[in-house]
């Protein structure tokens, strides 16, 4: 009898281990996938999707710095096709591309298959693990790999971690694209041609827009801003102006900016973003040629064209600035 229930208690032990280890080890993974579980917050922000053609429709973000509307500053666009759902910028928090994902759910439950980002700038990447699905494409322009690849892409999370808390949080990851382009193509999607415009480097480090040919809507991404002040991220704004003429050869009706509201007419929509790029070149370059400081030339220019639009008391002196240290190196280099 001893002698039994001691082979009991043994092989009792031994079911205990082989039942409880791997127990332990699946609430142990249980643990560590949660953890890696976004934490998404929901965020009261107004939004809407705006119809612009048969199948584009936009969130517009509003007029103003990066934190301002927990950050619902810049737009993104959405096309809804019977093949599925392409959303072009996942705006600036997971939160609020959860939020533009409910929206769209009240028109369409077709599934999002691919998502381009018009440039690797916070307001337009950080919301994507809000739009991550198993088969989702993600594409960006060749220069996105440059941000991430910087430390200030880190310094810039652990900032709006702080900024725009609870939103963006330890649980926030930089998403990098699936697929990095640089040179223009076409594709056709739910019946419909779509072009992938490039640019280089214009507005960042690299821009794309997109050009739906059916419904002759373009989506410029940050190469266009409407009502405020644009942010200068980039080091060519020369080469930002070219950009902004080569898209106004598109035949469009509807043009969608990337922070602003849609309009219609091209010359008079990309006026504000043409002429204030205009304005911080030539007084910037002259005022490097005739070897002025940054403080005498900000101080010599006439800002009264966009003085009162939003964004200009927090943008416009680093805009210029930016502006100037290239002047600069232009001028050293063609010494
Ligand atoms: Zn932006």
């Amino acid at each position: 009898m001893y002698f039994l229930s001691k082979i009991h208690s043994a092989s009792l032990k031994a079911l205990q281990v082989t039942i409880l280890i791997p127990f332990l080890f699946i609430l142990n993974n249980a643990a560590n996938a949660k953890s890696d579980l976004p934490h998404i917050p929901p965020v009261d922000v107004k939004m809407s999707l705006k119809k612009v053609s048969s199948h584009v429709y936009y969130a517009q973000g509003v007029a103003g710095i990066a934190t301002d509307n927990k950050g619902f500053i810049s737009n993104s666009a959405v096309i809804i096709t019977d093949e599925g759902i392409i959303i072009f910028d996942a705006l600036g928090t997971p939160s609020l591309a959860k939020k533009l994902v409910s929206k769209i759910r009240e028109i369409s439950d077709k599934p999002i298959k691919k998502i381009f980002i018009s440039h690797y700038h916070a307001d337009h990447f950080f919301g994507l693990q809000g739009l991550l699905t198993k088969d989702v494409e993600i594409y960006a322009p060749a220069g996105a790999q440059k941000y991430l690849a910087r430390e200030g892409a880190e310094v810039r999370l652990n900032e709006r971690r702080e900024s725009l808390k609870p939103w963006v949080n330890k649980t926030t990851k930089l998403i990098p694209a699936s697929h990095y382009l640089s040179e223009d193509m076409v594709f056709k999607f739910g019946g419909l041609d779509i072009s992938v415009l490039l640019f280089g480097s214009a507005h960042s480090d690299g821009d794309l827009s997109l050009f739906v040919k059916q419904d002759e809507v373009l989506i410029t991404g940050d190469l266009l801003f409407t009502g405020r002040i644009p942010f200068v991220g980039g080091d060519d704004v020369q080469n930002w102006v070219k950009k902004i003429d080569e898209l106004a050869k598109y035949p469009a009706k509807w043009i969608i900016p990337g922070h602003g509201a849609a309009f219609k007419e091209f010359e008079k929509g990309s006026k504000l973003t043409k002429n204030y790029l205009n304005l911080l070149y030539t007084v910037m370059t002259n005022g490097v040629d005739e070897l002025m400081s940054f403080e005498e030339i900000y101080k010599n220019t006439d800002w009264s064209e966009f003085e009162n639009l939003p964004a200009f008391k927090t943008g416009n002196r680093i805009n210029a600035y930016r502006v100037f240290l290239n002047a600069e190196k232009a001028a050293l280099e063609s010494q």
